[in-house]
């Protein structure tokens, strides 16, 4: 009851705060701006974090750059930490998208604006902006892909060929992951109908499948398990993975349990983000598909937001109906994914994501 009634204390706190507007008075470059992003222990939030504050400080600002370790309470600290030190306005990857609905109603009652980062922060109306990729459709490259590589064309309830598949989701907490699940399994879930696609272990549910902060350790035990108790003489043929570091546990999962030779190949592995590791593993012949986001794109994208409210303009959005955080829809730019596997991942050296070198 009491954690109850401070929450509403707050929240009306933070409204009366806001007033008409959420920004602060002074208008125009300079300061800082706080970026908190979620971990390190995945390359690509360490580009977005260092593009991002390339580029803010290219834009006239200064940046504080802050990673949370993938613990809530880090992050939560440092926000706050942002919002006493006085900057201008947030940019934040939510380790838990849900647990940011205190510190954020300080930010509003500081006149902070808040621009969520790639995954979208749930629960507030204290988030301004959302900058992101188009995340269903990241899980409908890799759903068709799946199909595609096992050469299923059409739901075909007397097709007589069956496939294995698991599913992987990502973490519980991230607003993505069921956007991603949903993505996959809209191409998916047809063929489970006709029979056509098998999960054996029969996990098909979104919350038999994630993987608690995206750990690949975690994901490679799960496929441990799936293997050991349901593929004793069949072979898995595919598994959805939504993540590049998911794809690599599953993957070394599979090679302890003998996948991985001429004559016991692996499975059809997907994954995202296009991680040297995994896109490595690609041309090598191992994982089979990521999907590349590029990531200095995103941060153009949230610097420019940001640039733009903090000098009082009106941010470019493609996206005002679809991201409701169950406060407010936030309004969003949504940058498109592309599905990568060994055959074009040249177009990641011609991005210049790559050198040629860092794929030999
Ligand atoms: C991001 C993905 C990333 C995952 C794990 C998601 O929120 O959108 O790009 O693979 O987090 O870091």
């Amino acid at each position: 009851v009491l954690a109850a009634a401070l929450v509403a204390g707050l929240t009306s706190c933070g409204q009366e705060a806001r007033g008409g507007s959420r920004y602060q008075p002074d208008k125009g470059k300079g300061g800082t701006v706080g970026i908190a992003m979620p971990t390190k222990s995945s390359e690509r939030w360490i580009a977005d974090g260092k593009n991002m504050a390339e580029q803010f400080r290219k834009a006239g600002y200064k940046a504080d750059l802050q990673y949370g370790d993938d613990k809530v309470e880090n992050q939560v600290a440092q926000l706050e930490n942002m919002i006493t030190k006085g900057h201008r306005l947030l940019v934040v990857a939510a380790i838990d998208g849900s647990a940011l609905t205190h510190v954020l109603t300080r930010a509003a009652e500081a006149h902070i604006p808040v621009i969520s980062y790639d995954r979208l922060i749930l629960g507030t109306e204290n988030v301004d902006y959302y900058a992101s990729f188009d995340n269903e459709r990241v899980g409908e490259l890799q759903g068709q892909y799946i199909l595609d590589r096992l050469g299923l064309k059409k739901p075909d309830a007397d097709a007589d060929e069956r496939h294995t598949i698991e599913l992987f989701a990502g973490s519980p907490d991230d607003n993505n992951t069921k956007y991603f699940w949903n993505g996959a399994m809209k191409k998916l879930k047809p063929y489970f109908k006709t029979g056509q696609l098998v999960v054996r272990s029969k996990q098909t549910k979104m919350n038999q499948a994630t993987t608690l902060r995206w750990d690949g350790g975690t994901a490679q035990k799960r496929m441990d398990d799936l293997l050991s108790k349901n593929y004793g003489s069949t072979d898995v043929d595919a598994v959805l993975s939504p993540y590049d570091g998911i794809s690599i546990g599953i993957i070394s999962a599979l090679k302890s349990a003998g996948y991985g030779t001429k004559r016991h190949p692996l499975p059809v592995v997907t994954g995202q983000d296009a991680e040297l590791a995994s896109v490595k593993s690609i041309v090598a012949g191992e994982q089979t598909q990521t999907v590349f986001k590029d990531t200095r794109k995103l941060a153009k994208q949230a610097v420019q937001m940001s640039d733009a409210v903090l000098t009082g303009k009106k941010p470019e959005v493609n996206n005002t109906t679809d991201y409701d955080n169950g406060k407010k829809i936030v309004p969003a730019y949504l940058l498109k994914p592309v599905s990568v596997d060994k055959k074009n991942t040249q177009l990641l050296v011609d991005e210049g994501y790559f050198t040629k070198e860092q794929l030999r």
